[in-house]
């Protein structure tokens, strides 16, 4: 990952990096946060030394030069780096939600103190209350109305902010969930697959079945996109999407791979119940109809899918394990598609004594 700090390296960090941001014209949002981090966090030399030939030239950085310098030294970045800086935006939110709410706190209760005390200064309830008031005492009422105003502005600006902060956050949540998610079959897409994968090895028990994975690829679907074009090849995958998301439950999980290909992930499931279940979804296609545009109906077992399985050996990379299911699959395919294929189990290496 490209940033490797601690919780509290990162928590120091961020402090900085919005010291730094409040003294630019830009905006705050999670670009300048991005140059910011990498600037005070010392990771970026090369947006480091361009940052500060802008800060000499330009003073103050302005949004376009903010932007610049992401898209330049920033925005190479991948995938889960994106997500973590949505995630550090998203702990800078709430750390100010929550001070707002604190700060919100504190002034409600120092509005009812000073309430309090004018109402005894107005209304003495012991005997000396008799006496005329202490000259200035209608000033210090003012006063204390104008503090009191003053203070309900103040909450009234911090309710704003925590809300706005509120908002953000969910913004951020959402942001990050469709980075996730495939907007054609609402599967996850390949990056929520690898997240997806690389939880699943994680967890993995070594003296237990699993995980097995399912590489699904429909067959000769360039020709169904030439014979009834790209948008009903578009309605088969989101047909096929929807198939995956009834069949494969609990917390097995499916996705779309990529262009016409799916897979998925069995956690703690034995090689023979992934071979049951891929060949009900195979049969599960071919047996299947979808209407085409005229509302004729077109036999969906003239479309077909070709599956790949590889059950997981221990100590193989996400990479090799998937690389293991893929060329299942491209057995499945030269033994004439329409097929389940399990991936060998590679050989342990022969030791020459
Ligand atoms: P095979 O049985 O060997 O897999 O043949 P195939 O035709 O399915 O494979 P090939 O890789 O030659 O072609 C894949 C086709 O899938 C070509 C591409 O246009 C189509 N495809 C990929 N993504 C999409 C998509 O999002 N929508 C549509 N309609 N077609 C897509
Ligand atoms: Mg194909
Ligand atoms: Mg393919």
């Amino acid at each position: 990952m490209r940033y490797e700090h601690t919780f509290a390296q990162s928590a120091v960090f961020l402090r900085q990096a919005v010291k730094r941001m409040g003294q630019q014209e830009a905006g705050l949002h999670p670009f300048s946060y991005a140059i910011w981090y990498e600037y005070v966090s010392g990771i970026n030399r090369d947006l480091q030394i361009a940052l500060d030939a802008c800060l000499t030239t330009e003073g103050k950085l302005d949004d376009p030069t903010a932007c610049a310098l992401y898209y330049k030294h920033v925005a190479d970045l991948d995938s889960k780096t994106a997500l973590s800086i949505g995630d550090s935006v998203g702990h800078l939110v709430d750390q100010v939600a929550d001070s707002a709410t604190h700060a919100g706190d504190q002034a409600s209760h120092y509005s009812d103190s000073l309430e309090r005390w004018g109402e005894t200064l107005q209304h003495p309830t012991n005997a000396k209350g008799a006496q005329p008031p202490p000259p200035g005492l209608a000033e210090i009422l003012r006063g204390t109305r104008d503090m009191q105003k003053a203070i309900g502005d103040l909450q009234a600006r911090l309710e704003n902010s925590s809300r706005e902060a509120q908002e953000l956050r969910h913004e951020v949540a959402r942001a990050r969930e469709e980075a996730l998610v495939d907007g054609l079959t609402g599967l996850a897409n390949r990056r929520g697959f690898d997240l997806a994968l690389a939880a699943s090895l994680q967890q993995n028990i070594p003296s237990g079945p699993g995980p097995c994975l399912l590489m699904i690829d429909l067959d000769r679907f360039k020709r169904l996109n030439d014979t009834h074009g790209h948008l009903f090849g578009d309605k088969v995958l989101a047909g096929v999407g929807e198939m995956l998301r009834a069949n494969v439950k609990g917390k097995d999980s499916a996705a779309r791979y990529g262009g016409e290909e799916f897979a998925v992930i069995l956690p703690r499931t034995p090689r023979g119940g992934a071979v049951g279940l891929a060949e009900a979804l195979r049969a599960l296609v071919a047996a299947s109809r979808i209407k085409t545009g005229g509302g004729k109906q077109l036999l969906i077992g003239k479309i077909t899918v070709s599956i790949g399985i590889a059950d997981y050996v221990a100590g193989e990379s996400a990479a090799e394990f998937i690389a293991r299911a893929d060329q299942a699959l491209y057995a499945a395919k030269g033994e004439g598609r329409n097929r389940v294929n399990l991936a060998p189990r590679p050989q342990p290496a022969v030791v020459n004594k």
